[in-house]
């Protein structure tokens, strides 16, 4: 009942013509897959172009980040309002923003709520880090992280969640697809208790952290498991095709 995600999140990588490049090699088959949202989320500078090039296809277009104001004297930042002409969505909260920008529970919930005003649909990025996975204390760390970026919002409409436990971004240790699928149903579970069991049913929640063609299968069987925020193998075309391929053939 939930529509299958696979997200590329291109992080600081590529020039505007790499975007172009990397885009036009997977533009027509991307386009063809169906059953599963397929997202690209390239840097700020590239969304216009890439934008151009899949305009009237499947393949929809995200940000990385944004600033929580909608206009002003904020040098160098970007506006919900300016992402919303460009694009559908916009990542939230991921834990790159957390560790090198400082970006607190209270940013990110400032983001979301910006976000969703405009009617940009956020990933919202949650996950533990290593050294709160080896003391146990990943539920808390989840549980304090979901209910602090919600904080004020009553309309879940068109938000999607992602779990990246920290210790498996970019670290090629993904977790395995119980410990996802176990974490995932304890988010679904606080959204439960939030905001109730038919809404908590309806928001796709996404796995991330060095997911890859060789592992989507594991995460994409698992019954809480909605798709993929994926970073290095989205940079690769016949990668991220095969991870889009494998969730539509196993979730479609
Ligand atoms: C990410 O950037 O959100 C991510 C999951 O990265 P990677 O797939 O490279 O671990």
């Amino acid at each position: 009942m939930r529509v299958p995600m696979i997200a590329g999140n291109w992080k600081m990588n590529t020039t505007v013509s790499q975007a172009v490049a990397l885009v036009n090699e997977m533009r027509h088959e991307l386009n063809e897959i169906g059953n599963i949202d397929k997202v690209v989320c390239p840097p700020f500078i590239s969304l216009s172009a890439v934008g151009e090039l899949i305009k009237g296809s499947s393949i929809k277009l995200g940000a990385q980040d944004m600033y929580f104001e909608e206009r002003g004297a904020y040098t160098g930042e970007i506006s919900p309002l300016m992402l919303a002409e460009l694009c559908e969505l916009v990542i939230i909260g991921h834990s790159e923003r957390r560790q090198y920008f400082n970006e607190t529970g209270e940013i990110v919930n400032r983001k979301v709520l910006a976000a969703l005003r405009v009617g940009l649909k956020p990933i919202l990025c949650i996950g533990e880090r290593l050294d709160e996975n080896e003391a146990g204390r990943t539920a808390e760390v989840v549980t304090g992280q979901l209910r602090s970026s919600l904080v004020g919002i009553s309309d879940l409409n068109g938000l999607v969640i992602a779990y990246e436990p920290v210790w498996a971004i970019g670290t090629g240790k993904a977790a395995t697809g119980d410990w996802a699928n176990e974490t995932i149903g304890l988010i679904r579970r606080n959204l439960a208790e939030l905001y109730g069991k038919e809404i908590a049913q309806r928001v796709r929640i996404l796995y991330g952290g060095s997911v890859t063609a060789a592992n989507t299968s594991e995460f994409i069987s698992q019954s809480e498991i909605d798709g993929a925020l994926v970073g290095g193998a989205s940079l690769k075309s016949s990668e991220f095709l095969s991870i889009v391929k494998q969730t539509s053939e196993i979730r479609g």
